[in-house]
């Protein structure tokens, strides 16, 4: 860990001036930023929780109603997570696209509409870490869930806790549909570390696809065909319950992967019925295995798009499962009981090009410009959301962690061991009160063990620029396209002024990473110090 070069570098953003005043460790103990920095307001009630916007009126508002509601429905409300993977923050039609692209996403743009539509939601730069964060509460470099790996994963999630594994002993029935992607070893499967049930994969869907028909040099390649499929790696689809054990359903190949998420979906659905039927509230992740590349749209799907294409045909695949999944809990009338929250695990994939989706930011899966990292974020629960409402507070993938648990019941602060830092933040009164604001001053960016900047407000620090391009050609970015360019001190943008970071105004505005951006990495910097995280970071 090099915390000194970490509080070097915000001294350096900062001028040298402020931070050589201020006491920096004084911002860990519980107390508001106040002490750190006269613009900064949370508040960190727990030693080793994120600090927090605290809003007295807005947390005793909401607390009501979620205590009438109970009162009317005898039981703690049922949690409804949809994460597709890899779908660009502009390829939902209440984020301009849809219609725009030929693939409309009625579904989906309903939750918007009866619902909270957030403009800032902050996933991580790729699939393993932003479910890490999801689960956990915690950033990727605390868990160390850092990248993500295709077959014969060693990812290990088992000494982190998880939503999944609190609920249970607070009365909910846990499940998980279709994509994992948070270690395959033994000990590390889902129903291993706090999921009642389980069906799905347990990598990233391409890694099962190798005759793929366009990756030809595979598929009529009998010799390497048997060699990759020879690895030592699970390609199975596995159901799975946490007494019972997993077992195969079978092996994953291009042609099968087709009918996936209809197969995901499908069990979503039972898992739900059966939830209800046996009077249980639950806590379901649904993870669709698209739009990931390669694209492999099920049979009632292939040409719906009006560019008959895999992508946007499955765009709108993805739609109509949500609109399944969403009408069943109308169905069942457990809606009014019910957060569903739909988003996103990265910005697109560009990699993949033409199968990519959209964003209107900088960049795109795979690093910390925004277009990495900014994805759609709705909220539905008819009844306790006000319907239309569109926010820019910011909320991040860890604070799904947190809310899951305080609309649970559960007590994070006692479930937690102390010596364990959580980064996530309980927003459950800026997503339910009719004007609700964020509880998140800043959300940071990490670029796998690199840590990339800060944003507070509408101003972002990033200390490294992400320049796209040198890997190919043509200006895509992605995975293979990234190469990091280390400015003198940072580059800051204005997103409301500048969504795509063209240009820095660190200069300019001096006073922004003096007393917000600068302060907040130093605090964020001795939590790393103090709780130290299973990943070496990297400064720049
Ligand atoms: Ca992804």
């Amino acid at each position: 860990m090099r915390v000194k070069r970490w509080f070097a570098i915000a001294a350096l953003a900062c001028g040298g001036s402020v931070l050589a005043q201020m006491s920096v460790p004084a911002g860990l103990t519980v107390g508001t930023m106040s002490r750190v920095s006269p613009v900064l307001k949370a508040e960190r009630k727990v030693e080793n929780f994120e600090p927090a916007l605290v809003n007295v009126e807005q947390d005793r508002a909401v607390a009501k109603k979620l205590a009438a509601l109970e009162k009317r429905t005898g039981k703690r409300p049922n949690i409804l997570i949809l994460v597709v993977d890899d779908l660009g923050y502009g390829d939902v039609g209440a984020y301009g696209g849809g219609e725009a692209l030929g693939a409309p996403t009625p579904n989906i743009d309903r939750l918007a509409r009866e619902g909270l539509r957030l403009t800032s939601t902050y996933a991580q730069p790729s699939c393993t870490p932003t479910r890490a964060a999801l689960n956990t509460g915690r950033l990727p470099v605390r868990s160390g869930l850092l990248m993500p790996s295709l077959l014969n994963d060693k990812a290990d999630i088992s000494s982190e806790i998880l939503a999944a594994k609190l609920l249970p002993a607070a009365g909910y029935r846990t499940g998980m549909s279709g994509k994992w992607h948070l270690g395959e070893k033994e000990g590390s499967r889902p129903w291993q570390v706090g999921f009642d049930e389980f069906e799905g994969f347990l990598g990233v869907v391409n890694a099962y696809q190798e005759e793929h028909p366009v990756a030809s040099d595979v598929a009529n390649d009998p010799e390497l065909l048997a060699e990759l499929h020879s690895m030592p790696a699970s390609r199975d689809l596995w159901r799975a319950t946490k007494e019972g054990g997993g077992k195969s359903l079978g092996q994953i190949n291009w042609e099968n992967s087709r009918d996936l998420d209809q197969k995901f979906a499908a069990f979503s659905e039972d898992f739900i019925r059966r939830a209800v039927k046996d009077g249980k509230p639950f806590y379901l992740s649904h993870n669709f295995a698209k739009v990931h590349y390669f694209n492999n749209p099920s049979k009632p799907f292939v040409g719906r798009s009006a560019t008959k294409d895999v992508y946007r045909d499955s765009v709108i695949e993805v739609d109509d499962i949500v609109g399944r999944l969403t009408h069943l809990l109308e169905e069942l009338k457990i809606a009014d009981n019910t957060l569903v929250f739909f988003t996103s695990d990265n910005g697109p994939e560009e990699d993949s090009y033409p199968e990519t989706g959209v964003t209107p930011f900088r960049g795109a899966k795979g690093m910390t410009t925004e277009g990495g990292v900014r994805v759609p974020g709705i909220f539905w629960w008819p009844g306790m959301i006000k319907p239309g409402r569109v926010s820019d507070g910011l909320f991040d993938m860890t604070d799904m962690f947190n809310t899951s648990l305080a609309l649970g019941g559960v007590n994070a602060a006692k479930a937690i061991p102390s010596n364990r830092y959580i980064d996530g933040i309980d927003q459950t009164g800026f997503l339910l009160a009719d004007n609700g604001q964020s509880a998140r001053e800043a959300v940071f960016y990490y670029n796998a063990d690199m840590f990339a900047g800060v944003r507070w407000r509408y101003y972002k620090m990033a200390l490294s620029e992400l320049e796209v391009g040198s890997g190919n050609v043509r200006d895509f970015g992605g995975l293979d396209n990234v190469r990091t360019v280390i400015p003198i001190t940072g580059f800051m943008y204005n997103l409301y002024l500048d969504p795509r970071e063209r240009k820095s105004i660190l200069i300019e505005k001096a006073w922004v990473p003096s007393y917000a951006l600068g302060p907040l990495m130093a605090v964020h910097g001795a939590t790393m110090a103090k709780y130290p995280p299973k990943a070496a970071i990297r400064v720049r």
